[in-house]
C-alpha cells in the first residue's frame, strides 16, 4: 500500500503503513496515522476508522474510539465493504 496525505477536519494528515511494535495502528500528533498492513480486511477497516477517529476527535477517550470504530466497522462490513487489494508490508 502506498502512503498518502489527505485533509481531515483537524488538518492535513499523512497515512502510512508500517509495523508499529505490534499495534494495529497508531495516530500521532505529527500528524501521521500509521496502519499495520498485515491485518485481514475487517481488522484493517476497524483500524483505519479507529485511527481516523483519534485524528478527528482528539478529546475522545480510547474506550469511546474503540466502541465507535467497532460499530462503524461492523455496519460497513455488513454493507459489503472490502479492500480491493491486500495491504503489503514495506
Ligand atoms: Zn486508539
Amino acid at each position: 500500500m502506498r502512503s498518502f496525505s489527505l485533509e481531515l477536519s483537524t488538518g492535513r494528515w499523512l497515512v502510512d503503513y508500517c509495523n508499529n511494535d505490534g499495534n494495529y495502528g497508531v495516530c500521532y500528533r505529527q500528524p501521521t496515522i500509521w496502519i499495520r498492513p498485515d491485518k485481514c480486511s475487517e481488522e484493517h477497516l476497524d483500524t483505519c476508522i479507529h485511527e481516523t477517529l483519534h485524528a478527528t476527535f482528539p478529546a475522545m477517550t480510547e474506550a469511546e474510539v474503540h466502541r465507535a470504530a467497532g460499530d462503524v466497522a461492523n455496519v460497513l462490513w455488513e454493507l459489503g465493504w472490502r479492500m480491493k487489494k491486500p495491504a503489503k508490508s514495506r
